[in-house]
């Protein structure tokens, strides 16, 4: 086994990579060598890192499924001289990137860790310094076989270490402002880093390393709430080359019983859009046909996310339309797991 591992840090932007100017006490975007500067204690680490970065660093709001591509690219034209991979983004669309890039990168074998911080690196207090340095150990950890520990696009904030497509932000103040509420952690870290080994994906395939670059962003989030009217549902599933739609629903699945409602998504869904159920609560699943309110939606051919996160479902149908445009088949997709998203009993 190779004494040192090799980490490589794509720099895509966020707050982590921002600094505040003393003169005006704002915050703006630091290049990758003055943010790594403000962490001397990475020579520390047994660790060969190298970093490439964004130009220009982007605030994560802006990103766009071109910024994932591109991140997926850098990630295989760097995949063989490399043991592990930290991606450093912004927390507002943290979940959604590293939810999208797990359905992008195919038989992976080597851990992609998305990291970011609430406090700029350069800032007192700030817990970008901890974030940085445990995603770069948890990228280069390997055990006695020389395998990596997490080979898998996962989240690490605070102390835990979470399935990205799995983790959601919830907190805009908290320094734990990242949880996985339908999967346990792969990792918790403290004074050890404790691995949950039963939870970690490891990739059996013989099939070699790729990337899917082909998204499809003509989908619809339709939230429901008491109250909302006919003309909203129709303007929404009327959108020209419309495809999909992620329903967000009451409790275990369950929308208002209302005839208009029921036509308006048999008819979308007649027309071949694909409709996917997922809960409005955090935690728990989709368990259509359990009340009578849900009922409606099977009849109308809406399929069942189960427990998958908003940002699961929206960019595993963007990934599922860009590979193909057999309804059936992303019906069938959409509702089983791809890269652990769902579980399913
Ligand atoms: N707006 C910032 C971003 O997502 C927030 C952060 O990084 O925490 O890029």
């Amino acid at each position: 086994m190779k004494n040192e591992s090799s980490v490589l840090l794509i720099f895509t932007g966020g707050t982590i990579s921002m600094g505040e100017n003393p003169a005006t006490q704002s915050l703006s975007p630091l290049d990758s060598a003055q943010v790594l500067s403000f962490i001397p204690e990475l020579k520390m680490l047994r660790v060969n890192i190298s970093s490439v970065s964004f130009n220009p660093l982007i605030d994560s709001s802006d990103i766009q499924p071109a910024s994932w591509v591109r991140i997926a690219e850098i990630i295989r034209g760097h995949y063989d001289s490399y043991d592990g991979f930290v991606v450093l983004h912004g927390t507002d669309t943290m979940a959604y990137s590293a939810s999208a890039l797990s359905f992008m990168l195919e038989n992976l074998t080597k851990p992609v860790i998305f990291t970011g911080s609430q406090l700029p690196v350069g800032v007192l207090r700030s817990d970008a310094k901890e974030n940085l340095i445990t995603a770069i150990e948890l990228a280069a950890a390997r055990n006695e076989d020389g395998e990596a520990m997490v080979p898998e696009v996962c989240l690490f904030f605070e102390d835990k270490l979470m399935r990205g497509n799995r983790s959601t932000k919830r907190n805009t103040e908290a320094f734990n402002a990242f949880a996985s509420f339908n999967y346990p952690e792969l990792a918790k870290t403290g004074v050890h880093i404790r691995y949950a080994s039963s939870y970690i994906h490891h990739e059996k395939t013989k099939q070699s390393f790729s990337i899917q670059k082909k998204l499809d962003t003509n989908i619809a989030i339709l939230k429901i709430f008491p109250g909302i009217t006919e003309a909203t549902v129709k303007a929404i599933l009327s959108i020209t080359g419309l495809r999909a739609v992620v329903l967000e629903s009451f409790g275990a699945g369950n929308a208002p019983r209302v005839e208009w409602l029921f036509k308006l998504l048999k008819n979308a869904n007649d027309k071949g859009i694909v409709i996917v159920n997922v809960t409005q609560c955090r935690s728990g699943s989709v368990e259509m046909g359990r009340y009578e309110t849900s009922i409606n939606l099977q009849k109308a051919g809406v399929v069942s996310g189960y427990d998958m996160t908003l940002e699961a479902t929206v960019t595993k149908l963007m990934y599922l339309l860009g590979q193909t445009n057999n309804v059936k088949e992303i019906r069938t997709q959409i509702s089983i797991p791809l890269r652990g998203e769902i579980t399913i009993d």
